[in-house]
């Protein structure tokens, strides 16, 4: 059978792999992206679209620093949906101030800009935030948001236009990956097959296609998250990414630089919304509704139908009753609510090379939208 051969093929549409593309392709490679269903719909559409790296640590925030780079120079380019709103964490009680004034020393000490502003200050941005919640915030301008879904299919209309040696499949389900003398045959499920020196899997939290059991002793985990969609809502205007005291409690950047954050005291109040990891974050679309969320629950790597496909109910309205402590929210409003998923593992991602020609790299967590841009161009640099 003629197979065509390319340099690089990268398996899942999702942003990974997409970045992985795209930066082979900066360096001159042809690229062949597959892409299992007709257009994404995993981790990379179901999300908030928040690019946050203040929220993350070590070589993670490098690469989300990177990745606004990245996002803001195709935006130049072509309108990807990229927004320069910034982001605020919202303080609401004594310790988790404590807690934002022990990242502001540390971002002092990086030089990543930020300023603390007032209870006033913050209400005066943002009037539609419930006076009594905030005590004082911490701020990042540079950062940006995304519309998820909008981003990731314009980012491969920009990537088909930009380089002639790239070609993407959607609807494309790869089902094996074989190594030959010195190239790599992936066949797919309608027995198409195509060659290529080297090949990536970007294979996001789908692991019962390839390299099954691979993913039974890798340590990942899939986590569930819940989250809603209000109508859009005229009469609220929330610029940039808003996170608030839950996430000052939970994120990486604030446990692993805030002494405070191991030592504070968790108010009865949050138990019941910790035991469904929910913290509240918003984000509005461009079409002014509002996304609220969100929960996390956990099963191993490849057990994810344990997680069901329900929403939850009883996590959506605990999720409306913190949301509303914080912007007066009413649940009519509400328009959809979806299950998202991601996988996860405990090394921040799972690196596994196959053989010298097949890399597997997945479980990027909750920060693929953040550090994928920057992760991929340092793991191209390395694999090519
Ligand atoms: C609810 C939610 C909120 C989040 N919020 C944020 C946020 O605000 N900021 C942030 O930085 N991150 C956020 N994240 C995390 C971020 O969405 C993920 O880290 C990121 O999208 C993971 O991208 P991925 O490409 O690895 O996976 P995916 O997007 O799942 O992509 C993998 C792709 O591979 C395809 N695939 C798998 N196997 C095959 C095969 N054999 N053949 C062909 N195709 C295949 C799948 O169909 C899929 O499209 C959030 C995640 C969720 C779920």
């Amino acid at each position: 059978m003629k197979t065509d051969r390319y340099d690089l093929i990268i398996v899942g549409g999702g942003i990974l792999g997409t970045f992985h593309a795209y930066h082979a392709l900066k360096k001159g490679l042809s690229v062949l992206q597959l892409e299992k269903d007709n257009f994404p719909s995993g981790s990379t559409v179901r999300n908030f679209g928040q690019v946050v790296p203040s929220g993350m640590a070590d070589e993670w925030f490098t690469y989300g620093v990177r990745g606004l780079e990245i996002y803001q120079s195709i935006q130049k380019e072509m309108d990807l949906s990229v927004r320069n709103n910034g982001s605020i964490y919202i303080a609401s009680d004594a310790d988790e101030v404590q807690v934002i004034h022990e990242l502001s020393a540390h971002y002092q000490t990086k030089g990543y800009a930020h300023e603390l502003w007032s209870k006033e200050q913050v209400l005066a941005k943002y009037p539609a935030i419930n006076a009594d919640y905030v005590k004082e915030a911490i701020v990042f301008h540079q950062e940006l948001s995304v519309e998820p879904e909008t981003m990731i299919q314009r980012l491969h209309v920009y990537m088909q236009r930009a380089f002639d040696n790239y070609t993407l499949k959607y609807d494309t389900t790869v089902i094996a990956c074989e190594e030959g003398n010195a190239s790599v045959h992936l066949t797919t499920s309608c027995l198409e097959v195509f060659e290529a020196t080297k090949v990536v899997i970007c294979n996001g939290y789908e692991f019962k296609l390839l390299y099954r059991s691979l993913f039974d002793d890798s340590g990942l985990e899939i986590s569930k998250l819940q989250m809603m969609r209000t109508q859009p809502l005229e009469q609220i205007y929330l610029p940039g990414n808003i996170l608030t005291g839950l996430t000052i409690r939970r994120y990486e950047s604030f446990e692993e630089y805030c002494p405070s954050f191991h030592t504070i005291p968790v108010p009865e109040r949050y138990k019941e919304l910790r035991e469904y990891g929910i913290h509240i974050l918003f984000k509005q679309a461009t079409d002014g509704s509002i996304i609220i969320g969100d929960s996390h629950e956990y099963a191993a790597g490849n057990r994810l139908d344990d997680l069901g496909f329900s929403v939850s109910s009883h996590i959506n309205e605990l999720m409306i009753a913190e949301a509303n402590r914080i912007i007066p929210m009413k649940s009519q409003w509400i328009s959809s609510s979806w299950a998202g998923f991601y996988s996860q593992h405990k090394d921040h991602i799972l690196e596994v090379d196959i053989s010298s020609r097949i890399h597997v790299r997945t479980g990027v967590g909750g920060k693929g939208m953040t550090a994928s841009a920057g992760y991929a161009e340092k793991s191209i640099e390395k694999l090519v």
